[in-house]
């Protein structure tokens, strides 16, 4: 059939003017179209859906996050904190995690609560009306790996070296420093020109990184520090103690745990054989005399327990510390004991007062350390307390972790060598972000 022209003109007309408007006008927004908007992750629910948003608050813990969202009550948000005790470690919160909940039809129940810690985790709660209890599901989202080589040159010191470069958290720099820091006294022995060299593991998500990275290895090479490394070890069991950072020979290096006595660290008397101050007699000194006023708080170097505390003539007020690998500390000359035998004290934990007790001429904090074997230590130079050596159970998992690390290691030297070849035997310019190295 062949259109004459007013029928296609008056089609079109049609069209224009009725067909078209109609669309827009008289048909409302699609359903499926809003329930899709309305992100469903997990989309079996009816029309109604309306799902609250609300965000872990500053300063607040996850019932007052949650009842800071309008539209219920205490009772329901108590139901979901009791559902996810267990699974969400409440102490880890942050500030801004973000949670979704959806309410009953009624409003009376939380049915659906999701909560995502991170871009990669969600918790879900689903209220399972037969049982009477929520039904929870863990989903993890795949990551991919990305290994990262960083090194460098020390111009002032290791902590400004990697502040000073691009991809490397305050988290990371303090591991980093902290296991560095068991091995070697940085703050006496770094020099101008020492080298460092981390490996540090990523983990992406859809190209976006997923903290917290992790240093499989660090290492340092230093004029007067020499050579140390330490291998990252994981154990196998998820959230064990025993993860962290070891020596070859796999004594634990616990980032942060050694800490000074005092705040302010200066020696008036060096560890070592001296004409003693009292007697004039030439006597070996078994601790370091450190200046401090009295009534100086005087801090646990490590977590212990207090085996003897109390009087003695030539030490005054004391305290003796055994820690976990069965070194000992001392603190000497108090004036005053906040902690009793038997206790279990933190690593910086305040356990006295500085004072001048005992046989002294001038207040000062005398700080003892002696090995487990017995001998006496110069306090000074021990960067390990406390640190356990790894099981002999752990040892032929934690050598295959380092073998492993180490392979790592020089396919990363490989590719940055290959990267640059121009400059053979040095890497520290192929880093991303690298700042160039000054000599
Ligand atoms: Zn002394």
């Amino acid at each position: 059939m062949k259109l004459k022209p007013w029928q296609i003109v008056s089609f079109g007309v049609l069209v224009l003017f009725i067909v078209i408007p109609f669309l827009f006008i008289s048909i409302p927004h699609p359903l499926p179209l809003k329930r899709f908007l309305e992100k469903p992750p997990c989309s079996s629910g009816s029309e109604t859906d309306k799902w609250l948003e609300g965000k872990i608050l500053p300063g607040k813990g996850f019932e007052d996050s949650i009842l800071a969202v309008d539209g219920f009550g205490l009772r329901q948000a108590m139901g979901i904190v009791n559902a996810l005790r267990g699974e969400v470690d409440f102490r880890r919160l942050k500030a801004g995690q973000r949670f979704r909940l959806l309410l009953s039809p009624d409003g009376k129940r939380i049915v659906k609560f999701v909560f995502e810690p991170d871009i990669i985790t969600r918790h879900s709660l689903v209220w399972n009306e037969e049982k009477k209890i929520y039904d929870y599901k863990l989903t993890v989202f795949p990551t991919k790996k990305r290994i990262r080589l960083i090194e460098g040159e020390i111009q002032t010191t290791l902590n400004q070296a990697l502040k000073g470069r691009g991809g490397i958290s305050s988290h990371l720099r303090n591991i980093a420093n902290g296991v560095l820091e068991c091995l070697v006294n940085l703050r006496r022995y770094a020099r101008r020109g020492d080298r460092y060299r981390l490996l540090v593991e990523d983990r992406l998500y859809n190209g976006k990184l997923v903290p917290p990275s992790r240093i499989l290895y660090v290492s340092y090479r230093g004029k007067r520090a020499g050579f140390h490394e330490g291998f990252r070890y994981d154990d196998e069991k998820e959230g064990s103690i025993w993860t962290g950072h070891y020596d070859r020979k796999g004594r634990a290096l616990v980032y942060s745990s050694l800490r000074y006595p005092l705040n302010r660290i200066h020696v008036t008397s060096a560890f070592g054989w001296r004409r003693h101050p009292v007697t004039g007699k030439r006597s070996f000194h078994y601790g370091v005399d450190l200046r401090a006023r009295v009534g100086t708080p005087v801090f646990a170097v490590a977590k212990g327990r207090v085996v003897r505390s109390g009087y003695r003539k030539p030490d005054g007020k004391f305290i003796e510390l055994r820690h976990r690998d069965g070194t000992r500390t001392y603190y000497l000359h108090l004036s005053r004991i906040l902690v009793g035998k038997g206790q279990v004290v933190r690593s910086h934990q305040e356990i006295a007062l500085s004072g001048k007790t005992g046989r002294v001429t001038a207040p000062h904090l005398h700080f003892g350390i002696r090995a487990p074997n017995g001998k006496w230590l110069n306090p000074m130079s021990v960067r390990m307390i406390a640190a356990a050596k790894l099981p002999k159970r752990k040892m032929a998992r934690f050598r295959k972790q380092v073998k492993e690390i180490q392979k790592q290691l020089s396919r990363q030297l490989e590719m940055a060598e290959k990267a640059a070849p121009l400059y053979q035997g040095s890497h520290s310019f192929q880093i991303a972000n690298a700042s160039p190295v000054i000599r």
